[in-house]
């Protein structure tokens, strides 16, 4: 018999991922299924972006770069930070990577020993448990409730530091809730991490740009600057630019770990693509009013989305200030329906109202449902009319 790793052992496949799969197998089928299991904008990447990937192309930007990334998107990378952030940056503090997803992989690689514990504030984004203990690290998950909008408080995180801690993962705007800390929250968990040299902050800021709370967005190195030293931002073209597809994202952080995660990727996949640097250029570097637009249209949604879900029977949702996902309390209704759980519930919602969700278990926070809106409202209507009905239980 073929030996695996234990490494891969303990490493479950994306859920999210599963479920868009399951929905497209029912969809293949003949099924009229919705789905509201994406992770990814609906719409496409603006014109003047693709326009420089293909210039690109006849330009014969065709070959390896650096591993880094090419010269120019490393500055655009560094304009934006400090446009949009107030954070300065040189270009040996930044990597240029396959998505955001690959930025906090090399990341972990770089940083985790076996044993080293990371702080992972549940609901989480599904991939941060895996790939920490791809690291052989210990992911020390942190229970939220409603009550906190899913946010961890200064207290839990000063109780959950040990002398294994290296890291603690922060994903405001969060996937899968859309809460996000307020600049005062910032600033208290600031100060429980200024008591704490050694530990490193990842601040995963890829929904930076899907935001409409009545605060400016910050990053937590802007409200506590002290902590810019150890502090590691994520961030990327995929979610705010409609880019998925493109796979661009990138890391910005102190020199000696940059260097550290460089290596990571110059022995594994080296540079991401060079076409898709230079539609990242135009994207960071051009004309933002797209970013504005997509937001717009992601707040509308949100904004009938949640009073509809909430008004659900024995379903509870309060409003995100960000991202394009609703994450929903659907206790109530798992019960009135005899249901074992959220997995159970998915699984009824699929089935009986043709709706795709990711449970949120996938997450960390069973008894809860994640529904993502990026689609259209016409969709989101006949999804939640059919939710609706599949929920009560004389039907
Ligand atoms: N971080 C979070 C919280 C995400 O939700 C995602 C994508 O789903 C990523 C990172 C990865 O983004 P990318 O497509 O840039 O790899």
């Amino acid at each position: 018999t073929i030996q695996l790793s234990k490494r891969v052992a303990q490493v479950k496949p994306s859920a999210t991922i599963a479920m868009s799969m399951k929905a497209a197998e029912l969809r293949a089928k003949g099924r009229d299924i919705i789905s509201l299991s994406m992770g990814e904008p609906d719409f496409d990447t603006p014109e003047h972006i693709r326009a420089a990937a293909i210039e690109a192309i006849n330009e014969g930007q065709t070959r390896y770069t650096a591993v880094d990334g090419i010269p120019a998107l490393k500055q655009a990378i560094i304009d934006k930070l400090a446009r949009d952030n107030n954070l300065a940056y040189e270009a040996s503090q930044i990597l240029v990577s396959n998505g955001a997803k690959q930025a906090i992989y090399n990341l972990l690689q770089a940083t985790i020993d076996p044993g080293n514990e990371v702080i992972v504030p549940a609901p989480y984004w599904v991939s941060y448990p895996d790939m920490v203990r791809l690291a052989d690290g210990q992911p020390v998950i942190l229970k939220t409730t409603p009550d906190s909008n899913y946010l961890i408080s200064p207290t839990q995180l000063a109780a959950s530091i040990t002398d294994q801690t290296r890291m603690l993962m922060l994903n405001s705007p969060s996937n899968p809730t859309g809460q996000a800390y307020s600049l005062q929250q910032l600033a208290e968990l600031g100060e429980v991490l200024l008591e704490h040299p050694r530990i490193l902050i990842c601040s995963d800021d890829i929904y930076e740009h899907i935001w409409w709370a009545d605060e400016p967005f910050a990053s937590i190195a802007e409200v506590v600057p002290a902590l810019k030293d150890r502090l590691v931002v994520i961030n990327g073209v995929s979610k705010g630019y409609a880019m998925t597809g493109w796979r661009i994202g990138y890391a910005a952080g102190p020199a000696a770990v940059i260097k550290e995660m460089r290596k990571v990727q110059g022995q594994s996949t080296s540079n991401p693509c060079s076409i898709s640097q230079a539609a990242a250029v135009a994207a960071l570097a051009g004309d933002q009013s797209c970013v504005a637009e997509m937001c717009v249209a992601f707040r509308e949604r949100h904004d009938w989305l949640q009073p509809a879900l909430d008004a659900l029977p024995g379903v509870s949702c309060s409003p995100g200030k960000g991202a394009f996902y609703l994450f929903a309390d659907f206790s109530g209704a798992i019960r009135t329906l005899g249901l074992d759980d959220d997995l159970g519930l998915a699984e009824h919602l699929l089935e009986h109202a043709g709706v795709a969700s990711v449970p949120g278990t996938a997450f960390g926070a069973p008894g809860h449902l994640r529904l993502s809106f990026a689609c259209g409202l016409d969709t989101l209507k006949a999804a939640v009319e059919r939710i609706e009905k599949a929920l009560d239980p004389q039907a």
